[in-house]
């Protein structure tokens, strides 16, 4: 209820970009997987989509959807956004992300069979949803595809070459359609030593914090008994991020974030300050985001952002950006 109070409050800045004081613009773009979500983005001002959970679509069917079923649900994402970005990730199941029709039994599933690895063993699964992402995008244009759970520069490889053949196979059947965008979602910590090698070969980087947090900090996401220890500002997590940041930027690639981190308008701040090109969030937290980076300054975030990375602990990092931006005047938007 708080935050739709704040968010009707924030209701006038929907049609303003997220534009710093001294000029900065860090589009803000939502995160996405059914269909209402769409209207919902759209009421808030979204610059684009930054994470399309395909599985959403797929764990609400009692079977795999056909091409041309999945062809008709990506042209409704891609056609509300045109011609804005809407970065379609391909097939994320295993770990927490279960399919009733593929059961997979597993007593490590978050270090076991998820996201990418499953569909390059199943090259059948993954050719079909790249040939319906391609298919859906003529005319548009407007596609990129995101690959998740990747883990070194042979995944990359071996994805890559099987989006150049789905494409390759739409052209010679006659459908008038450009070669996606692709992009590799950073969140095992071997892609964070690889991202300079990653981002070579993609187009993009965009960093999944949610399971990046869980990896590098060994703690389940999703199990309370441990949440206390759960937290995207430890130092460990922030000092990983600068230097896929840095990564990108050294190869003239972009680089987006699309976990819960990204939404949390105090996060924003410092990921501001690292040089994000774009921020991907729930499009219920775009408006507070949008609100507080429209009043700081990019110096002022590059400042906070220094004095935190001398600080080893995670409390005192939450503690100091809370005051900080409260000082500010600012702590209408800040979560408890
Ligand atoms: C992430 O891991 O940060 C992410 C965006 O993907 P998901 O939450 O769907 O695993
Ligand atoms: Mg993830």
């Amino acid at each position: 209820e708080e935050e739709r109070l704040i968010n009707k409050d924030l209701d006038s800045l929907r049609s303003l970009p997220c534009v710093t004081l001294d000029g900065h613009h860090l589009p803000l773009w939502v995160n996405t997987g059914l269909l209402a979500d769409v209207k919902r983005a759209q009421q808030r001002g979204a610059e684009g989509v930054g994470l399309y959970r395909s599985e959403v679509a797929f764990m609400g069917s009692s079977r795999f959807p056909s091409e041309s079923e999945q062809v008709l649900m990506y042209r409704e994402q891609l056609q509300a956004f045109h011609p804005l970005p809407v970065t379609m990730r391909t097939l994320d199941i295993g770990g927490d992300k279960p399919l009733s029709y593929f059961p997979i039994k597993e007593s490590n599933p978050y270090l076991g069979w998820r996201g990418i690895r499953i569909t390059l063993d199943h090259p059948e699964i993954f050719l079909v949803q790249v040939r319906a992402m391609i298919k859906a995008s003529a005319g548009l244009n407007n596609l990129h595809i995101l690959l998740p759970m990747i883990s070194g520069v042979h995944e990359l490889d071996d994805a890559q070459h099987l989006i150049h053949r789905a494409w390759g196979e739409l052209i010679n059947e006659g459908v008038d359609v450009q070669m996606p965008k692709i992009g590799v979602m950073i969140e095992v910590p071997s892609a964070v030593y690889q991202a300079k090698e990653l981002a070579r070969m993609a187009d993009f980087l965009s960093v999944g914090s949610n399971d990046l947090t869980q990896y590098l900090l060994a703690v389940d996401r999703n199990n309370a008994r441990v949440a206390a220890l759960y937290d995207y500002l430890h130092p460990a997590v922030l000092m990983a991020l600068k230097e896929v940041v840095c990564a990108a930027h050294a190869e003239g690639k972009p680089v987006s974030i699309c976990g819960e981190m990204a939404g949390d308008p105090v996060a924003a701040v410092l990921l501001l300050a690292m040089g994000f090109d774009s921020l991907s969030m729930n499009s219920t937290h775009l408006p507070k985001v949008k609100w507080l980076l429209r009043k700081m300054t990019l110096e002022h975030a590059q400042e906070l952002l220094e004095e935190v990375s001398a600080m080893d602990n995670p409390q005192l990092i939450h503690s100091t950006l809370n005051l900080a931006l409260g000082n500010l005047g600012l702590s209408k938007v800040l979560n408890p």
